[in-house]
């Protein structure tokens, strides 16, 4: 009895009650379940399904739960949950198993014999790789020629095309009616004569520019695409409100000012041959893999820095679990969306997770709103994506391969692919994604209702662990916090209220997280697209978005489009220089361009280094700096409190009369300045973020080169010191009472 007594004390007892609560956890869970299933007609699949389910979480139940890494870049904490079944889906009790299998469920859809039992998606370890490998290269189909890019024209273009289009009339005209008429008329599509313009500069220079051909047919065909049909002769004729922006996607469509007609968001997702529901990782399911794999799981980890080995496993084109908020599926869109290239930028890519990134865009996007798809490949080392990826995506008409001779990272290789991208929209996406089902048409419609709108969609999670395809919490939004870190929070409980915002309501977004998103090509020449001056990666996503918003556009998060990405603990790429070099010089371009008086809080918050010329250099900023003045862009202050007003970002740290803290030894010793500034009727000073006593534009700084003070350059520090009353420059020394000072109003600790 002691003994038992023992265990159950401490941590005993908590493993204990934890024990005991899951059980009774999986008992409700195994009954919810049953209960949900009812259709006779797919009964026996279901059942199958089922089963797996509940395997699988035994399994888990067993098993440690093995936590996300948190993503470096992408920034802190994600809250994601996993899709097992309705009843875990809390804050959206809409997803309905057979909703989340819808098409895997379609009793049209053949479902191949399986003689794998009970085994469902523990992988098998007998899976044989050269059958995998067949799968995966596409036998022997004939070769897609690539394209070499010359990125010096690309970048140059950048200015050409924001020339072109300031002098645009178009432009300037399709801003001033967007509210009556969409901004994408048939003819935009057409006349874009920069676009033409920079495809003959890039023929001149020698680079051959593959097309698809117009009349091409998308290449895949499957019962999805007769949902198509079904869908298009349903739509209705239904009039829109004379504001158009009052959100068509969350049902408001009353009156009528555009002719365009409506119709539902087309949830297609086609596959060229009927889905394996045994399959490894079908449906988005976590994938347990037995321990002898570890060692070749580990092996193949830095490959990408997620489960590698799993990855290959799985098929290119799994289906993946529904997520999107319930009322998404009924939501109109309008018939005449502009069409877009999507842009993939790679370098070093893992095989697998490449081909399902372009096969979920493939499968899940409307044909006709799929201009093509180009992948840019920024000069990847790894043999398997130059050949044998030409040769496998050459089944593809639409997709387009860009190579660049030099590795020039993700913002310049964007840059390239824009630049001879051929649709009204440019959507950028990572490649190691997979759309889910409706991804594109809500993006779309929203650059269609305003030009300057730039939308990304929800980034789910696949977890780099189990690649099991995780939904995450709703109203989340892109912020950032000092010093330029990226993160994700949720839009403030009042501001939910205040708005009546609904889970499918667009959010407004103070910070892209960079990977994911749609813009309308000339809005993002007229916005000087990317600072080409940024390396590798890193910042480009702190500057589109300020960009964006203080230039007068938007950045939204749209909750019925959704996306998973890897998120990885690493980069697995390797950094042509110092990767932490890179990513400081980068935001500290950003900093200088874009935060005003604000980028004190940049460099005050762990930079300062960067402010030496001789530690870094961070480039010229001429064009950028002009460039913002030429859009007369708003203030970041003005960022702050209009886009960003829940972030608490005081200029200084503190304001007021300055007082030393050494009272006893005299009793007086506010800080004065000296008789020459005694003119000066402001004996207020601020403390700084760079730790500067300040006043207006000036510090408190030695005179000279003796122990006196003036206003001068923010250099030094101020000390006080006891021989007399008077104030004198002191070397800096953390723990002297004479260096201590107190102001009168502080606004941070
Ligand atoms: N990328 C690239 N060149 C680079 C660095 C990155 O083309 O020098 C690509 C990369 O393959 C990926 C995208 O840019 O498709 C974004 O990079 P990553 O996924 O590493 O960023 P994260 O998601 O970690 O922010
Ligand atoms: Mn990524």
């Amino acid at each position: 009895m002691m003994k038992v007594r023992r265990y159950l004390r401490g941590s005993g007892r908590v493993l204990a009650f934890v024990f005991v609560a899951s059980v009774i956890w999986l008992l409700f869970d195994m009954a919810a379940l049953r209960l949900s299933i009812n259709d006779v007609n797919s009964q026996l699949l279901r059942e199958r399904v089922i089963r797996e389910k509940e395997i699988m979480m035994m399994k888990k139940q067993q098993q440690q739960y093995i936590g996300f890494t948190q993503p470096k870049r992408r920034g802190f904490k994600h809250p994601v949950q996993r899709v097992t079944h309705p009843g875990k889906v809390e804050h959206n009790p809409g997803i309905k198993l057979d909703q989340v299998y819808r098409h895997e469920l379609d009793p049209k859809m053949e479902v191949k014999k399986s003689n794998q039992g009970h085994e469902g998606h523990v992988l098998r370890s007998d899976k044989n790789k050269s059958d995998l490998s067949k799968e995966n290269n596409g036998g022997g189909l004939p070769k897609k020629k690539a394209v070499n890019f010359d990125l010096k024209v690309a970048v140059a273009n950048v200015t050409q095309m924001q020339r072109a289009f300031r002098t645009s009339k178009n432009v300037l005209k399709a801003d001033l009616d967007k509210a009556a008429k969409s901004t994408h008329s048939p003819s935009d599509n057409k006349d874009s004569k920069t676009g033409k313009k920079v495809e003959e500069d890039l023929v001149n220079n020698g680079v051959k520019v593959s097309q698809p051909r117009a009349d091409e047919a998308h290449p895949v065909k499957t019962i999805s695409q007769q949902t198509l049909v079904k869908d298009v002769d349903r739509k209705e004729e239904v009039k829109l409100s004379s504001k158009p922006d009052v959100n068509l996607m969350s049902g408001n469509h009353s009156s009528p000012v555009r002719k365009p007609g409506v119709h539902k968001v087309l949830s297609l997702d086609a596959t060229n041959s009927p889905r394996d529901p045994n399959a490894v990782g079908q449906f988005g399911q976590a994938v347990i893999l037995p321990g002898s794999k570890d060692a070749e799981v580990m092996k193949r980890w830095d490959e990408g820095h997620f489960n590698v080995y799993l990855s290959d496993q799985i098929p290119v084109d799994r289906a993946v679990p529904d997520t999107r908020p319930e009322s998404c599926a009924q939501s109109l869109v309008h018939d005449d969306l502009p069409s877009t290239t999507v842009i993939f930028c790679f370098v070093d890519e893992v095989w697998s997770t490449l081909l399902r990134s372009v096969h979920s865009v493939l499968n899940r996007s409307p044909p006709h709103l799929l201009k093509e798809i180009i992948l840019v490949d920024d000069a990847s080392t790894k043999d398997y994506l130059k050949e044998q990826l030409d040769k496998y995506m050459s089944q593809f008409p639409k997709v387009r391969i860009v190579r660049l001779k030099e590795r020039q990272g993700l913002i310049r290789a964007r840059l390239a692919g824009a630049a001879v991208a051929k649709g009204e929209v440019l959507t950028f996406l990572d490649s190691h994604i997979e759309c889910n089902v409706g991804w594109l048409e809500p993006l779309l419609e929203r650059v269609y209702l305003d030009r300057k709108k730039v939308p990304c969609p929800v980034i789910e999670v696949i977890s780099d662990k189990d690649m099991s395809y995780m939904l995450v919490d709703n109203f989340q939004r892109g912020i950032f916090k000092w010093p330029l870190v990226f993160g994700w929070s949720p839009v403030p409980e009042n501001v939910i209220k205040k708005n009546n915002m609904k889970d499918t309501d667009p959010i407004r977004c103070p910070v892209m997280a960079g990977g994911l998103f749609s813009i309308d090509k000339k809005y993002f020449y007229e916005l000087g697209a990317y600072d080409p001056g940024l390396d590798v990666w890193g910042g480009e996503n702190m500057e589109i978005s300020f960009k964006i918003w203080m230039c007068g556009g938007e950045i939204e998060i749209i909750p019925c489009s959704r996306v998973g990405h890897i998120f990885r603990g690493q980069n697995p790429y390797k950094f042509p220089k110092d990767r932490q070099k890179t990513v400081e010089r980068n935001l500290a371009r950003v900093a200088e361009v874009w935060l005003d008086e604000y980028k004190d809080l940049f460099y005050g918050h762990g930079y300062q280094h960067l402010l030496d010329k001789k530690v870094i250099n961070i480039g010229n900023l001429t064009e950028q700096i002009e460039l913002r003045k030429r859009l007369k862009c708003k203030s970041f202050k003005w960022y702050l409190e209009n886009v960003f007003p829940d972030m608490d970002t005081p200029v200084v740290k503190a304001e007021g009369l300055t007082t030393s803290l050494n009272k006893q030894h005299h009793k007086d010793a506010t800080l004065t300045l000296p008789v020459l500034f005694l003119l000066i009727q402001n004996q207020q000073f601020n403390y700084t973020w760079m730790k500067n006593i300040r006043q207006q534009n000036l510090c408190i700084g030695s005179q000279n080169s003796g122990s006196g003070f003036a206003l001068t350059l923010c250099i030094n520090c101020n000390s006080s010191e006891p021989q007399d009353d008077s104030v004198r420059l002191r070397p800096c020394q953390p723990s002297s009472v004479f260096q201590k000072w107190e102001f009168t109003h502080y606004y941070v600790k």
